[in-house]
């Protein structure tokens, strides 16, 4: 018995599919590289644009036939498509199963073993053989989000934020390090509001105080934050334990004070470059990642023009860029959606050609530098790792280096990526 996942959209999807991947594994199932050779299929969507939302779709009408010449296969959907009524989704896609809504990994498993129990099928499951656990592992912290971004569906798919508790993470992350992880990263929507509706409040400052103990975990990361919820104390304990990477994704969204206004986002951008300054102020060495709209309802050239001078003042390491993107339910879709396809097309352009530069220049400056690396995977042959700052560096090396934490001389740099020369294996 084979089973095969399907993931778009966040980390936390990437998440889920991990958890939904091992339990299978512990039933008996192995994976399948291809849709065709499985018996059980999870789909786990994504409709933060619509793009992603349209590539569900196609997916899963492309799998109509698959089903009509194999009906024993097993079609589940899960993530942020799945609203609370699937009446809608079952009409559209009767060849589909089972039905969850996002991370509800262990209603999805039960469900598929129970199948399996009742629709025996000539291939049954094998001994249980778990997959090798990554080096870099994502633990969820938070589900759902408290915010309403006048753009964002999220709140209305994953419902209002839910932190974990303490003692329940640190077991995972102790789990993930037992099996051969020697990184985690924290997920949440909010992930530095984290712990503000337990019944015990604790602030993420604390969780990751006492993850850091956890013996043989090396290297500890958390996204995403928001800005308005990034403590000073929060900055403070980054600086200070050294499992902490120095990496920190904080999404601006724009450099307009106006639009920032109307995405209901509850900062200013004069807040924003104070925040990044602080950051780098207290961490040094920090690796930076933000996230930017263009073409949000109504945005100026010149608002626009704020963003990209954002931008070019702060010099991030990585810019996620996207296109407005009219999501049904939110307060901006009741906006006119009044920029241009074209117009989104070239300020998305105009983003990546800057950025491009600025992640360039802000690499060659890496160039001889020593670097730590901590090795992931093999890829084209290559090793390939990451930096502390989150950078990805590529060496040649015969040993099995995997899990280790290397340094590297790096010898060349691009925008996205670094070359390097294994310098000592610690
Ligand atoms: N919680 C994070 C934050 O505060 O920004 C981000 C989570 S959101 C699911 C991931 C990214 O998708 C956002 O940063 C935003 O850039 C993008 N996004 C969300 N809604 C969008 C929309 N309607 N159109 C285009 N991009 C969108
Ligand atoms: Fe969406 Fe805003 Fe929540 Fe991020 S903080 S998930 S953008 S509503």
């Amino acid at each position: 018995m084979r089973y095969h996942i399907w993931t778009i959209g966040c980390q936390m999807n990437a998440a889920d599919s991990r958890r939904a991947a091992d339990a299978l594994e512990a039933l008996g199932l192995a994976r399948s590289a291809t849709p065709e050779g499985a018996d059980v299929l999870i789909l786990n969507s994504c409709v933060v644009r619509q793009r992603a939302e349209d590539r569900v779709y196609g997916r899963l009408s492309s799998l109509k036939p698959l089903k009509a010449r194999r009906p024993h296969l097993l079609i589940a959907l899960m993530g942020c498509v799945v609203q609370e009524d699937v009446g809608p989704l079952r009409h559209r896609f009767p060849h589909v199963d089972l039905f969850f809504r996002p991370s509800q990994v262990e209603p999805l498993v039960e469900a598929v073993r129970r199948h399996l129990h009742h629709n025996p099928t000539p291939d049954q499951p094998g001994p249980h053989r778990l997959s090798p656990a990554p080096v870099s592992a994502y633990v969820p912290i938070t589900h759902g989000c408290d915010n309403f971004c006048t753009y964002c569906i999220v709140p209305l798919r994953r419902g209002p934020q839910w932190s974990r508790r303490p003692d329940e993470i640190l077991r995972e992350v102790g789990k993930w390090v037992q099996r051969g992880a020697r990184e985690v990263t924290l997920l949440g929507q909010n992930v530095d509001a984290y712990g503000k509706d337990l019944s015990e409040p604790i602030e993420l400052a604390d969780l990751i105080r006492s993850i850091h103990e956890v013996r043989g975990l090396q290297r500890l990361r958390f996204l995403t934050s928001h800005p308005r919820d990034m403590s000073q104390r929060l900055v403070d304990t980054v600086a200070e334990l050294p499992k902490a990477c120095e990496h920190i994704e904080v999404p601006v969204q724009s450099g307009d004070d106006v639009v920032l206004r109307r995405m209901g986002r509850g900062y200013d951008s004069a807040y924003y470059r104070d925040l990044i300054a602080r950051m780098r102020d207290a961490i040094p060495g920090l690796g930076l990642a933000t996230d930017v709209i263009v073409g949000f309802p109504g945005e100026s050239d010149r608002q626009f023009m704020n963003t990209c001078q954002l931008l070019e003042d702060l010099r991030f390491d990585v810019v996620h860029i996207a296109s407005y993107s009219p999501r049904p339910g939110t307060a901006a879709a009741r906006l006119p959606d009044d920029v241009s396809t074209e117009e989104k097309r070239r300020r998305h352009q105009a983003v990546e050609a800057l950025q491009t530069t600025v992640a360039s220049e802000i690499n060659a400056c890496l160039r001889d530098h020593v670097l730590e690396i901590l090795v992931e995977s093999r890829q084209k042959g290559k090793w390939m790792g990451r930096t502390r700052s989150n950078k990805l560096v590529f060496f040649s090396r015969p040993d099995d280096l995997r899990g280790s934490l290397v340094r590297a001389r790096i010898t060349e740099t691009g925008p996205w990526s670094m070359q390097g020369q294994l310098a000592d294996k610690r």
